[in-house]
């Protein structure tokens, strides 16, 4: 395992970027992690004010994809968008088993019968070499997505990683406002309220007043596909840890 990261006081840098910009959340995070930092992003609903962010602070470094297999078309086209008008490397990971030949191993009910699995298989273990190597990972959870999130520090620890969340304190109207004032397009799919996207068979839209997040594994007890369970606040592992 890659060593731990630095002599970080999470809980005195939390307290500090509380306060800062996500501009500079995130350049603290490059500044500290350099190419160690891990960027995923689902080219969901809300994905393109950090990715925005990242293609001003972080453009030389990679930005991962998951292509479960079950994404939308419409996901896709989005990614293919905002890859060329923002300039970013996006790396493409996928899982061993393609669509079909996990459909025909574990049936075409998978994801109603055992969505663990289904994630584990399809976006966990894809990650893993990626998430293994890196000392940090930035992900654009924000606190105001679901009750599951609403405690989301900017920094928090996850065995070796420290996890990272610019966009922790931004609110939905926030999200809109930035990407309009960048004139960043929004998924094809938010205008049909699909306002947290993942997997096309566990995501639906939402109604008025429901979580953002609400249309995710609907009428399951299943909130996180398991890339951002959240982890306990506590100290950093150390070297060799
Ligand atoms: S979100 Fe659904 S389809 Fe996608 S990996 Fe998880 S269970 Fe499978």
């Amino acid at each position: 395992m890659t060593a731990a990261p630095l002599d970080l006081d999470l809980e005195s840098e939390n307290a500090r970027l509380e306060s800062a910009t996500p501009e500079q959340r995130l350049a603290f995070a490059a500044k500290t992690f350099g190419k160690d930092l891990l960027f995923t992003s689902s080219f969901g609903a809300r994905s393109g004010v950090l990715l925005h962010l990242w293609s001003v602070v972080c453009r030389e470094l990679p930005v991962t994809f998951i292509d479960t297999g079950f994404l939308f078309d419409e996901t896709l086209l989005y990614r293919s968008e905002l890859t060329a008008r923002l300039g970013l490397d996006v790396r493409v990971v996928r899982p061993d088993l393609t669509r079909e030949a996990f459909v025909a191993s574990f049936g075409d009910d998978i994801q109603k019968r055992d969505p663990d699995l289904c994630c584990s298989v399809n976006k966990v273990a894809p990650i893993a070499p990626l998430r293994e190597k890196a000392r940090a990972w930035v992900s654009g959870l924000r606190r105001d997505q679901s009750r599951t999130r609403a405690d989301v520090a900017i920094l928090e620890t996850e065995g070796h990683l420290v996890r990272v969340h610019p966009l922790a304190t931004l609110t939905a109207a926030d999200v809109a406002a930035y990407l309009a004032r960048h004139g960043i397009p929004e998924h094809p799919l938010v205008a049909r309220r699909y306002l947290s996207i993942g997997c096309a068979p566990c995501t639906r839209a939402v109604a008025d007043g429901e979580d953002e997040r609400a249309g995710r594994w609907a009428g399951s007890a299943k909130t996180e596909c398991g890339l951002h369970a959240r982890p306990t606040p506590g100290p950093l592992s150390r070297a060799g840890g």
